[in-house]
């Protein structure tokens, strides 16, 4: 079992929307669970693809990006503070930090 990060519920691992592994020291990794109703309404419930990447992402018009690995949805946005959030994407296995702003002025806010 598991709770959502910010209502709290319980349930099993397998029944929530959104995963995130954060590596903590010592190469421990906490692991997080979002259920479908706080992801809508604090990621953003229309997701766009991220194309040109190694990875297969989406993301959100609130500046979220998630990365669907094995049928599941991974947030990958690090977030320094409110105004400042990238990930990390990798192209022909080359890891390169990109910042959320002009991925959505990219992905968002051209020709949609
Ligand atoms: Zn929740």
């Amino acid at each position: 079992m598991a709770e959502c990060a910010f209502c709290k519920i319980v349930k099993p691992e397998d029944e929530f929307y959104m995963y995130s592994e954060t590596k903590m020291t010592r190469g421990r990794i906490q692991k997080g669970y979002v259920c479908e109703h706080c992801s809508n309404s604090i990621y953003g419930d229309k997701w766009y693809p991220i194309t040109g990447y190694d990875q297969v992402c989406e993301i959100s018009k609130l500046g979220t990006v998630r990365e669907i690995r094995e049928d599941r949805y991974y947030n990958i946005t690090h977030t320094r503070n409110a105004s400042v959030s990238y990930v990390y994407l990798t192209k022909n296995d080359k890891k390169m930090k990109k910042h959320i702003q002009s991925l959505m002025k990219r992905f968002i806010y051209t020709g949609q």
